[in-house]
């Protein structure tokens, strides 16, 4: 039987990142993924220049039953050091907006550096390969992988990522050893995800799908300023993406169409200055042409703005600044960027990541209840958590 000193099951963003620290260390390491190739999610990320880090990380840009699990792996390895092993690698980047650095040209530079990074560290990967079983032995792990073969490993660490997106091989396989184990799950539910309209307002708005604008998106206290986007089933785009991760079944989100201006004195100030344009034109000076058109038709402004009543021109506004709807759902894990919840970082070290009360069994990267807001966080959360793990087990 082989042995090693580490398991790695997951060759992502956050499996590599732990196996190349471990194999450094002089460990023998070997990774372990049941796809065909590594780091699939980070050659279709960032649509396919991998948004690899943001250089304003912060724990306040992570969701978690506890914030501040997070921190120590954060502040340990920080992007920083990220653009530090790009720059080695000489991988030109660039910021694209908000601290979210992308690669200039494709993704797969990233994969090609963590591979290598891999090799000199003389970490081995197994790919096509999955784990059917692993038990306990000893003080350690032996695991039955697919192709037949038994290894064993004194320390095992579960890097196997979210439930999202399953065409792409996400299983619910970390939770299940975390289960296996006695560690706790935290409840999981697809996040960064678009978000759903009943059939009557997806009627309503069915002209709509294609149309981008900038939006102010807000759940309860929490709001996020950045594209939002029609789709054919609800809304999408980065905003609605960053609080789909907040919202709940039953809970209403806000949005202002027009940030930063104020719409009723807009609409106030033509029906006073340009009585005869008809209103839907004075609306698109406000929203997109057939938002505004859609509004107006809504709100019964069909004639000139002078026609508005003062009640109508407050709908209008309304309609504009605050409209506020309840979605019906999301669009699951189908298109998910990302799964909440996860292993509970009560069970685990949060310098580690190894489970308090299981010696030698690790969780890293998505798999554990740390789930960042759009923009760079989730990979920097991977990069973090698996370095550390990398420089204990
Ligand atoms: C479309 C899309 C775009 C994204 N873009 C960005 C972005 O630009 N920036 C960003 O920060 N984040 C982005 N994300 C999120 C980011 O990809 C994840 O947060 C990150 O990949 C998590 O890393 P991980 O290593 O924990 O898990 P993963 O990268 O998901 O890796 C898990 C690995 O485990 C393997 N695995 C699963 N189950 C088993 C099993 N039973 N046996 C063996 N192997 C198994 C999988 O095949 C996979 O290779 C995006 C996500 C998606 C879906």
């Amino acid at each position: 039987m082989e042995q090693f000193d580490i398991v790695v099951i997951g060759a992502g963003a956050a499996g590599m990142m732990c196996a190349i620290e471990a194999g450094k260390r002089g460990r023998s390491v070997l990774v372990v993924d049941h796809a065909k190739a590594p780091g699939e999610k980070i050659r279709i990320s960032g649509g396919g220049r991998c948004n690899f880090t943001n250089i304003h990380t912060a724990p306040a840009n992570f969701l978690s039953a506890n914030p501040k699990f997070c921190v120590s792996a954060l502040r340990r390895y920080t992007p920083k050091d990220f653009i530090a092993l790009v720059d080695r690698y000489g991988i030109a980047h660039h910021e694209k907006t908000l601290g979210q650095l992308f690669c200039d040209g494709s993704a797969m530079q990233i994969i090609t550096m963590l591979l290598s990074e891999m090799d000199a560290a003389g970490a081995k990967l197994r790919l096509d390969t999955a784990v059917d079983r692993v038990t306990r032995e000893g003080e350690g792990y032996e695991l039955a992988l697919s192709s037949g073969a038994n290894v064993r490993c004194s320390s095992l660490v579960i890097a196997s990522g979210g439930k999202s997106i399953p065409k792409m091989g996400a299983t619910g396989f970390g939770y299940d050893i975390a289960r296996q184990f006695g560690v706790g799950v935290v409840e999981t539910r697809p996040a960064l995800v678009p978000l759903t309209f009943e059939v009557k307002t997806l009627e309503r708005l069915a002209p709509l799908s294609g149309v981008a604008l900038d939006a102010v998106v807000q759940h309860g206290k929490t709001r996020f300023r950045e594209g939002m986007l029609f789709t054919h089933r609800g809304l999408s785009g980065p905003s609605i993406l960053q609080i789909s991760s907040y919202w709940r079944e039953g809970d209403e989100i806000r949005i202002d169409m027009a940030p930063g201006v104020d719409a009723l004195a807009t609409l106030k100030a033509a029906r006073t200055a340009t009585p005869r344009r008809a209103a839907s034109t004075v609306m698109a000076t406000l929203l997109p042409q057939r938002v505004a058109q859609v509004v107006s038709d809504d709100e019964g402004a069909q004639g000139n703005i002078a026609d508005c009543s003062d009640k109508v021109l407050g709908r209008l506004a309304a309609a504009v600044n605050a409209w506020t709807f309840k979605p019906v759902g999301s669009e699951g894990y189908r298109t998910a960027e990302v799964t909440l919840g996860g292993v509970d970082t009560n069970d685990l070290d949060s310098r580690t990541m190894q489970a308090k009360a299981v010696p030698g069994l690790y969780f890293i990267g998505e798999v554990v209840d740390v789930t960042g807001w759009l923009g760079g966080f989730n990979f920097q959360w991977a990069w973090a958590s698996g370095w550390s793990a990398g420089q204990a087990v």
